[in-house]
């Protein structure tokens, strides 16, 4: 396996040393294959949002095991998941199930153009939207608006129609607008992000981009994956109040299993094959193993209190980081959304990437390897939200925080 890993983010290339195999999970903990016990702040990047391995969700995959793996055909746990999904989310009338974010969003990519007919996207520098091709753009310095590509293998012909902004920046949105009359298909963006470090859009950002977007004529595209049903239930949309066209979804709804989505207006989604022209199948797309896991982890988040339960742990995890490494006299920034934390280690406010890259990465490094040291397991790079879960308890986060003075006092 190249490097050793099955997907890039597990490798501790930027912390420094080997990434940790781990045998198995349950709550806010995760075992290593030599039986250490760690708390979890990755929670397998975002879908853990009930805790590891809940009992209910291992009891519903159970009994739809023994129905059976997949049909290859219509199964009445789709309609289940996608009412669920209509309900909970303002854009969404009409959703199609994939099986990954990086599914959903070259689906929806595709339909922004074949909605529109034109070839542009804007997407935002530090945003991720998986690995197609389209949205490897590296947005850096002077070459953010030529779309040169971020990794060997992506075609230039490939990204050129691919536009970068920095975030939190509508000046630069509207200047590619009117360079690129009547090319732009739509916007896409994390509407809170978790991949350059966890980043808030400032106040009349996601307002804006509804604004201009109406004004040329193009879509607005939230890539929610990360924050769908995390941020609130009905995502960063409804916790913003601001309502795009399409949405992508994926880690929450299928609740560990491999699974993602695309949807929005029924006028939009009629494109899609086979009520309409625009082409995209799966063969294991809403499989009834994913579509159970994720219809009971909606199930145990649409209870009252839940989102306010989130809240709270996350808050005292957030701050009482912040306070502790103040502390120690460290100049950090950062804050917390529902289940969804950062901590930056630089003294300047983070709007996006570029102030995200003033984070000091060698100590972020000795951060995390002090942390893994005392039993805390964090995303092994500076450029990652944490999360955490309905498992995660006062004891866990005051064990964090103790744990956190001591390596924050050596580093
Ligand atoms: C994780 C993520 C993706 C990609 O999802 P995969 O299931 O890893 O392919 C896309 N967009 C965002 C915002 C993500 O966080």
């Amino acid at each position: 396996m190249p490097g050793g890993v099955s997907s890039p983010v597990r490798a501790f290339k930027s912390v420094g040393g080997q990434p940790i195999v781990f045998d198995h999970v349950k709550g806010a903990y995760i075992w290593d294959v030599d039986g250490n016990q760690y708390i979890d702040y990755v929670g397998t990047w975002g879908p853990a949002i009930c805790g590891h391995a809940h009992p209910v969700v291992i009891q519903a995959l159970h009994e739809a095991l023994e129905k059976g793996t997949s049909f290859g055909a219509p199964c009445a746990l789709e309609n289940v998941l996608a009412e669920m999904v209509i309900d909970a989310v303002p854009s969404i009338d009409v959703v199609r199930f994939v099986n990954s974010g990086t599914e959903a969003c070259m689906s929806v990519l595709r339909l922004m153009r074949a909605f529109t007919g034109r070839d542009k996207i804007i997407k935002f520098e530090g945003c991720y939207h998986g690995h197609a091709d389209m949205f490897l753009v590296k947005a850096g310095s002077g070459v953010a608006t030529l779309g040169l590509p971020d990794s060997p293998g992506v075609p230039k012909s490939t990204t050129s129609n691919t536009l970068t902004a920095p975030y939190n920046d509508l000046e630069t949105v509207k200047k590619l607008f009117a360079e690129n009359p009547e090319q732009i298909s739509g916007v896409i963006l994390e509407p809170v992000v978790g991949n350059s470090g966890f980043v808030t859009p400032d106040a009349g950002f996601l307002e804006g981009l509804r604004e201009i977007t109406k004004e040329h004529g193009a879509l607005l595209v939230f890539d929610e994956v990360m924050t769908g049903f995390r941020i609130a239930y009905g995502g960063a949309q409804e916790r913003f109040g601001v309502t795009p066209d399409l949405t992508t979804l994926g880690k929450v709804i299928g609740g560990g299993l491999p699974v993602g989505a695309y949807g929005g207006r029924a006028d939009i989604m009629s494109m899609v094959a086979p009520a309409g022209p625009m082409y995209q199948a799966g063969t294991l797309s809403g499989n009834p193993l994913a579509m159970t896991a994720g219809i009971k982890t909606l199930e145990l988040l649409r209870k009252p209190g839940t989102y306010e339960q989130l809240d709270r742990i996350t808050k005292k995890l957030s701050q009482g980081l912040l306070a502790v490494a103040r502390e120690a006299g460290h100049e950090v920034t950062g804050g917390s959304i529902s289940a969804m934390f950062g901590l930056f280690f630089t003294g300047q406010e983070v709007h996006n990437y570029d102030d995200a890259k003033t984070a000091d990465l060698k100590k972020f490094g000795r951060f995390h390897r002090g942390m893994l040291e005392r039993g805390i397991y964090l995303a092994p790079s500076q450029f990652e939200a944490g999360f955490t879960s309905l498992a995660h308890t006062d004891e866990d986060v005051e064990q964090t925080l103790a744990a956190a003075k001591e390596v924050l006092a050596e580093i």
